[in-house]
C-alpha cells in the first residue's frame, strides 16, 4: 500500500522532492535532536493522488491522517477539539522547491468556541487564548475561504479604537470576545457559511486548501517564470502549536546565521516578545535585534546561538531559522538555506572553502551567473523600489540602474550632460547618429526594437542600462514628450528612472547603490577560472571596452565591429562621402581618410590587448544606415562633398532598401565595393606592424561577414590576402594572421564544409542567424515575441537564449561539418548568445573553442562556462 503521511521523526533533508523543502527539514532537525515540536508531513505523493482524483481525497490518505493526529494527541498528551487541554496545529504548505508567498499558512488550527475555553482552562491565559482563537478565524477566512484580510482589520482597528488602545496587545478579553464575534459574523457574510467549528473539518479545509493552492493562478505564473516543474506538487506540514504570544517571557523571531545582505560571519535577525509568527512578517509591530534577547532571557538567546552554529555545520550553508518561545522554552519551526545579496553569497561560499565546509566546486555552482548582473550593476534602493510605481515595462536590454532627465536626441542629450545633469536619451530606435548622445546619457530608453536591436547592442557594449522595445509608452520626437499608456506625459527635462535589468520604468528620480567589487570576489573567480574549458572573449570596439573586459578577465576581442569605429561625429563626414561618391577616385580620397583614423583605433586596441588575439570584424551593414535623414544633416553633407542637396537626395533614394536586413550589407558590399575592405585589411595589418615594431606581440584575426557561398568568401580572401602580401613585400616584414568568416546565415552552416577551406575560423553571428533561421526579424521581433512567450509558443526569447532545436542544430552542424574539413580550425561564438548562460552550457557541450560577449558579461560568462565543465564532470563521475 501506498504511504502518504510522515512523522516528523521519519524523514530525512535528502526526502525534499516527498516532504518538500519544509518538512524535509522539519525531519532532519527533529532527527537530530534540535527542539521542534512535533508533527507529522503530507507527502507530495498525496498532493499528486489529490490531483489525479480531481480535488478530493481519497480514503487512504484521510486514514492516514487520523492515525497520525491520534499519535500526535497521545506524544503531547492533548486532545484535538479538547475543552480542558486542546490539541491545536499549524498548517503549512511545502514544496520541493522554494517558491516564496505562493501557498499559505494557518496557524491555531483545533480553535473552536469550546477548545478556546479548554485553553483558557490549561493555561490559565484568557488574553492569549481568546487572541490566538481571533488570529485563527481571520487566517482561516483567508487562506481557506479567499475572505480578503481587510475585513477582519478593519474590525481589529474599530475595536482598538473603541477599547481606547494603541496595540494589539493591550486588548482586554472582554474586548476579544467582542471581536470573536464580530469576526464570526464576518465570516458568515464573507463565506456564506458558518465558521466549522469541528476541527477535524478545519483540518481536512486547510489540507485541501494547500493542495488547491498548488493551482492558483499566483502558484503558476511562478512556476513557470522559474522553470518549476508543475507535477512535483506540495507537501502540508501539520505541526503542534507552540505560543509565542503567552506574555514577556515568550516571542517569535528570525534569525539568519550570516549577514545576509554582506555576508559577513554573525548572527543576523530580529524579534518581538509576546507575538505570533505573522506578527513578524506583516509589520505590524516593528521587531527588535537580536542582540536585545540576550539581555531579556540570555539562556534562551545562548541556546539559539548554539542552534544557529550547528545547523550551519549541519547544513554546510547559510540558515534562514524560524523560532518561538514560549515561555523560555526555545522551539525551532523551520531552517532553509538564507536567501543573500549576490556579495554575500560570494562572501559566504568563500568563508565556507576557507573554513573547509566545502569544496571550491561547490562555492562555483552555489552562484547563479546572471546573479552577478547585481554586483557589476549599480542598482536601485530596495526600499525606494517598494514605495514607487511603474510608469511602464519593456525589455531588460542591457542591465544596471540610472536615473536621469530625459532628452529626445542626441545633440540635446550631449549638450545637457556637459552642462552637468545626468541625461536619460529616449528615442523611438536608435542609429549610428546617436551613438555620442548614448556616450553622454546615464541610459536610454527605445519605444520599438528588440533584444539585439541598434541600442541594445550598443548599450550593452558600453556597460550602459537600457530599456528597449517598451511598448507602453508612445514617444512625439517633435513635441519632446512621452504618452504612457497610463496616461502620465513627460517632457523634456523631466526625471526618470530605468531598471535594466527588469525593463521597468519609473517616473521619478530614485536613489541609487552603486556597484562594488571586494577580496573574496576576486579569489572565488580564480577557481571560476581553473574549472572552465571554453575560452571567453569580449566583443569591443573601443579601448574603453576592452580595457573593461580584460579587468573582468576577457582573453581577446571575439568581435571587434569595424562600423562602430565610423559612428563618432567627426568620422560620419567622411565616411558619407565615401558611399556617396559617384567614382572609384572620390571613394578612394575618402577611404584614405578614414584608413588613418581606423589605424589609430586599431593600434589602440593591439597596445591593450598585447598580444592576446583580436577578431577585427570588416564593414557589415548596409551602407544607408549611416547617410543622413533630416534635411540639416543633408545640407551639412552637400557643404562637406560639394554635391547639390538634390544630387545627394539622389543617391539616398538610390542606395534605400526595401529589406536591408536582407539586403547590400556584409561581404556583399566587398563584392560590389572591393576597395573598402582592402582600405581595412590595410589599415589591420599596418597597425599591426606598427605595434609589432614597438615590441608588443599581435595577433590579429581577420574575419569577414556574411558569408553564404565558398565562392564569395574565396573571392574576397584571396583580395584581402593579395592586399596583405603587398605590405608585406613593401615592408619587408611578414607577420602571421588569420583569416576567416562569420557563419550567421543557414547555408554556411549547410555547407560549412566547403566554407572550411578557405577560412582558418569560424565565429557563429547567432543574432542574425537566429534572425534567418526563423525569419524572425532582429528589429522588430519585440512586437509579436511577448505574445508567443505568453502563449508559451516558445519558452524563451529566441534572441537572448538560443534555440537549440533549431539555431543550436545549425550551429552543431556547421561545426562538425567544418572540422570534416579541418579538425582543427578554431570555433567561437560571438552572437548575444555568447553571454547567456544557457546558451553557454549548449557551447560547451558541443566543444567549441570561445565565446565572446560584451564586457560588462565576461565574468557571467566565465561563471557560466565553469559550471558547464564541472556539471559535465559530474555527469561523468556518475556513469
Ligand atoms: C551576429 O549576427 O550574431 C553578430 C554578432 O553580428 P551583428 O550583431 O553585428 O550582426
Ligand atoms: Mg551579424
Amino acid at each position: 500500500m501506498r504511504k502518504f503521511v510522515y512523522r516528523f521523526d521519519e524523514g530525512r533533508k535528502e526526502m525534499k522532492f516527498l516532504l518538500g523543502g519544509k518538512g524535509a527539514n522539519l525531519a532532519e532537525m527533529t532527527r537530530i535532536g534540535l527542539p521542534v515540536p512535533p508533527g507529522f508531513t503530507i507527502s507530495t505523493d498525496a498532493c499528486k493522488d489529490y490531483n489525479e482524483h480531481h480535488g478530493h481525497l481519497s480514503e487512504d490518505i484521510l486514514r492516514e491522517v487520523m492515525l497520525h493526529l491520534a499519535h500526535l494527541e497521545k506524544a503531547s498528551g492533548k486532545r484535538f477539539g479538547s475543552t480542558e487541554n486542546p490539541l491545536l496545529v499549524s498548517v503549512r504548505s511545502g514544496a520541493p522547491v522554494s517558491m516564496p508567498g505562493m501557498m499559505d499558512t494557518i496557524l491555531n488550527l483545533g480553535l473552536n468556541e469550546k477548545s478556546v475555553q479548554g485553553m483558557i482552562h490549561a493555561t490559565g491565559d484568557a488574553r492569549s487564548s481568546l487572541d490566538s482563537y481571533r488570529r485563527f478565524i481571520q487566517m482561516f477566512g483567508d487562506v481557506v475561504f479567499g475572505i480578503p484580510s481587510y475585513h477582519f482589520e478593519q474590525a481589529l482597528v474599530a475595536i482598538k479604537k473603541e477599547a481606547g488602545c494603541q496595540s494589539d496587545t493591550d486588548l482586554q478579553p472582554t474586548d476579544l470576545e467582542k471581536l470573536i464575534e464580530r469576526y464570526l459574523d464576518i465570516f458568515l457574510t464573507e463565506s456564506g457559511r458558518d465558521f466549522p467549528q469541528d476541527p477535524k473539518e478545519q483540518l481536512m479545509l486547510a489540507i485541501t486548501a494547500v493542495f488547491d493552492s498548488w493551482m492558483n493562478p499566483r502558484a503558476v505564473i511562478y512556476r513557470r517564470l522559474h522553470e518549476i516543474d508543475a507535477s512535483y506538487g506540495t507537501a502540508v506540514n501539520i505541526q503542534t502549536m507552540v505560543f509565542g504570544n503567552t506574555g514577556e517571557t515568550s516571542g517569535t523571531g528570525i534569525a539568519f546565521t550570516r549577514n545576509p545582505s554582506t555576508g559577513e560571519k554573525e548572527v543576523f535577525g530580529e524579534f518581538l516578545l509576546n507575538a505570533q509568527g505573522e506578527d513578524v512578517v506583516a509589520g505590524i509591530r516593528t521587531p527588535v535585534e537580536l542582540s536585545q534577547l540576550r539581555t531579556q532571557m540570555p539562556e534562551v538567546y545562548e541556546e539559539l546561538m548554539t542552534t544557529c552554529a550547528l545547523l550551519e555545520d549541519h547544513y554546510q550553508d547559510m540558515q534562514d531559522i524560524e523560532f518561538t518561545i514560549e515561555k523560555e522554552q526555545l522551539y525551532i519551526l523551520q531552517t532553509r538555506n538564507g536567501k543573500r545579496t549576490t556579495k554575500a553569497a560570494i562572501q559566504v561560499a568563500v568563508d565556507l572553502v576557507h573554513e573547509g565546509k566545502i569544496s571550491t566546486e561547490e562555492a562555483i555552482m552555489r552562484i547563479a551567473p546572471n546573479e552577478l548582473d547585481q554586483l557589476l550593476h549599480p542598482a536601485f534602493h530596495v526600499d525606494a523600489l517598494a514605495s514607487s510605481s511603474v510608469l511602464a515595462t519593456g525589455l531588460p536590454a542591457s542591465p544596471g540602474a540610472a536615473t536621469g532627465m530625459i532628452y529626445f536626441d542626441a545633440a540635446s542629450a550631449v549638450k545637457a550632460a556637459e552642462m552637468g545633469s545626468k541625461v536619460i536619451l529616449v528615442r523611438s530606435e536608435t542609429s549610428p547618429e546617436d551613438i555620442e548622445g548614448m556616450a553622454k546619457s546615464e541610459a536610454i530608453l527605445t519605444a520599438r526594437g528588440g533584444m539585439t536591436s541598434h541600442a541594445a547592442v550598443v548599450a550593452r557594449g558600453m556597460g550602459k542600462c537600457c530599456v528597449v522595445g517598451c511598448a507602453d509608452i508612445l514617444i512625439d520626437e517633435q513635441e519632446k514628450a512621452i504618452r504612457t499608456k497610463s496616461g502620465h506625459i513627460l517632457h523634456e527635462g523631466d526625471q526618470i528612472s530605468l531598471d535594466g535589468t527588469t525593463g521597468q520604468v519609473y517616473g521619478e528620480e530614485l536613489p541609487l547603490t552603486e556597484a562594488e567589487l571586494f577580496p573574496a570576489f576576486d579569489e572565488w573567480m580564480e577557481w571560476v577560472n581553473e574549472a572552465k574549458r571554453l575560452h571567453i572573449r569580449v566583443n569591443a570596439d573601443t579601448p574603453a571596452d576592452l580595457q573593461t573586459a580584460l579587468h573582468f578577465g576577457a582573453e581577446g576581442i571575439g568581435l571587434c565591429r569595424t562600423e562602430h569605429m565610423f559612428f563618432h561625429e567627426e568620422r560620419i563626414p567622411f565616411v558619407r562621402q565615401m558611399i556617396i561618391a559617384e567614382n572609384i577616385r572620390e571613394r578612394e580620397d575618402a577611404l584614405e581618410k578614414l584608413k588613418q583614423m581606423q589605424k589609430e583605433d586599431f593600434c589602440a586596441l593591439f597596445r591593450i590587448a598585447d598580444g592576446r588575439p583580436i577578431n577585427i570584424r570588416l564593414l557589415d551593414p548596409p551602407l544607408h544606415e549611416f547617410l543622413p535623414k533630416e534635411t540639416g544633416e543633408i545640407e551639412k553633407l552637400s557643404q562637406a562633398s560639394g554635391k547639390t542637396v538634390t544630387e545627394i537626395r539622389r543617391r539616398l533614394t538610390e542606395l534605400a532598401e526595401t529589406n536591408p536586413m536582407l539586403g547590400h550589407r556584409g561581404c556583399r558590399l566587398a563584392v560590389t565595393y572591393p576597395e573598402i575592405y582592402k582600405m581595412q585589411a590595410e589599415a589591420i595589418m599596418e597597425s599591426a606592424m606598427e605595434i609589432h615594431d614597438e615590441g608588443i606581440p599581435v595577433q590579429p584575426e581577420i574575419m569577414i561577414p556574411l558569408v553564404a557561398t565558398q565562392a564569395e568568401l574565396a573571392l574576397i580572401k584571396n583580395e584581402i590576402k593579395t592586399t596583405i602580401q603587398q605590405i608585406f613585400e613593401k615592408e619587408r616584414l611578414i607577420l602571421p594572421f588569420d583569416i576567416g568568416t562569420m557563419i550567421e546565415t543557414p547555408r554556411a552552416c549547410i555547407v560549412a564544409d566547403q566554407i572550411a577551406q578557405d577560412a582558418q575560423f569560424f565565429s557563429f553571428g547567432t543574432n542574425d542567424l537566429t534572425q534567418l533561421t526563423f525569419g524572425f526579424s532582429r528589429d522588430d521581433a519585440g512586437k509579436f515575441l511577448p505574445s508567443y512567450e505568453k502563449l508559451a509558443l516558445i519558452s524563451r526569447d529566441p534572441f537572448v537564449s538560443i534555440d537549440q532545436d533549431g539555431v543550436g542544430a545549425l550551429v552543431e552542424l556547421g561545426t562538425v561539418r567544418g572540422r570534416m574539413t579541418q579538425p582543427n580550425i578554431k570555433i567561437g561564438v560571438c552572437g548575444e548568445h555568447g553571454g547567456d548562460p544557457a546558451s553557454i552550457h549548449f557551447f560547451h557541450k558541443i566543444g567549441l573553442h570561445y565565446v565572446s560577449c560584451s564586457p560588462f558579461r565576461v565574468p557571467i560568462a566565465r561563471l557560466a562556462a565553469a559550471q558547464a565543465s564541472l556539471l559535465e564532470h559530474r555527469s561523468m563521475e556518475t556513469v
